[in-house]
């Protein structure tokens, strides 16, 4: 297993400041996003965003070299030598623009890529008088209206045509691919994702120069309009892609933070040791999201752990036990079969 140093990334908005006070950094790095066993690159960079090993490999490298050790055989068999996961700390020091990602099929016919980006948050911190996220449009909205809102930049209109949802510590949000959604001010989460940095802006003034050259991917307004999911979400929709973790008592326990629809692209469980947990071998990046306790794996030794702390656990680790106090956010890349 690896404790991984910071590894953050500039993006196109302000944020970063809770990075450093979770991870009680001296020194804070600059960028609102930290890349976690990141095998992906900021769009259009040779190597930003990727993670490097303490050994000073770059984790792409070694999983490339050993996949079977870092993966093991069902992930290997399903996915090949590729982690399909990108988690990510994110700190959004002020509301972030109104924007979807593609899906699969579509990165795939329009892309050449394989991975879309169904992400999904798990809230660790939310302040200001109303932390909140906004997520899917709360009634259909034609595809002419669309396209004249982001022509327009009408913000107002894009960001009333959303649910506003209030969030706290504990909470998780499933985002499918296509979803127009957006993170609000003050919210600071861990995000897991398909490995991708693939993002479409339905809003840009103020984020970026040009919209139709940085926020289309490529495509234009005209095409990549079409990955955006203009269908209404009901309360139906929105109670099926949020969990909570908030309260699930204090015995030893592994609670699943997100829908059984995330399981082919990711999974996320909350871990209380309690008395002690056992867990099976697997690759897995654990956040710890407070307190303290020890991590120790059948052949990786013994590991103290404390809040800020993010560490990838390999197969070849083995079977894992969680003591102490405390509380992990264990994301794992999508389950195989
Ligand atoms: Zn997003």
């Amino acid at each position: 297993m690896f404790v991984l140093s910071p590894n953050q990334v500039q993006r196109f908005y302000r944020g970063g400041a809770k990075i450093a006070r979770f991870r009680a950094l001296d020194v804070a790095g600059d960028g609102p996003e930290d890349w976690v066993a990141s095998t992906t690159t900021v769009a259009g960079e040779p190597q930003a965003g990727l993670t490097r090993l303490p050994d000073g490999r770059l984790l792409a490298d070694a999983i490339d070299q050993d996949p079977a050790w870092f993966l093991g055989p069902a992930h290997l068999a399903a996915y090949g030598a590729d982690s399909s996961l990108l988690v990510k700390l994110l700190d959004a020091g002020e509301r972030l623009p109104v924007h979807c990602h593609p899906g699969r099929a579509y990165s795939r016919a329009h892309l050449g890529c394989a991975h879309g980006k169904t992400e999904a948050w798990i809230v660790l911190a939310a302040d200001g008088a109303d932390p909140c996220v906004y997520l899917g449009f709360a009634e259909a909205v034609p595809a002419g209206v669309l396209a004249g809102w982001v022509a327009q930049q009408d913000v107002a209109a894009l960001l009333g045509s959303l649910h506003k949802l209030p969030v706290a510590p504990g909470d998780s949000v499933l985002v499918p691919a296509g979803t127009p959604h957006a993170i609000g001010p003050g919210v600071f989460l861990t995000e897991l994702q398909e490995p991708t940095d693939l993002s479409i802006l339905l809003e840009w003034q103020g984020f970026v120069g040009d919209g139709a050259q940085d926020g289309t991917l490529g495509l234009g307004y005209d095409r990549v309009l079409g990955a955006v999911d203009r269908t209404p979400w009901d309360t139906q929709r929105l109670a099926a892609v949020r969990r909570s973790a908030a309260a699930t008592g204090t015995g030893s326990s592994v609670t699943a933070l997100l829908p059984s629809a995330a399981d082919s692209f990711f999974r996320a469980d909350w871990l209380r040791p309690g008395d002690g947990l056992r867990l099976d071998a697997g690759y897995a990046v654990w956040i710890v999201a407070g307190g303290r306790g020890t991590l120790r794996t059948e052949h990786g030794g013994a590991l103290e752990l404390h809040q800020g702390m993010t560490v990838l656990v390999a197969y070849g680790d083995g079977p894992a036990s969680l003591t102490g106090a405390a509380e992990v956010i264990r994301c794992r890349p999508p389950a195989p079969g």
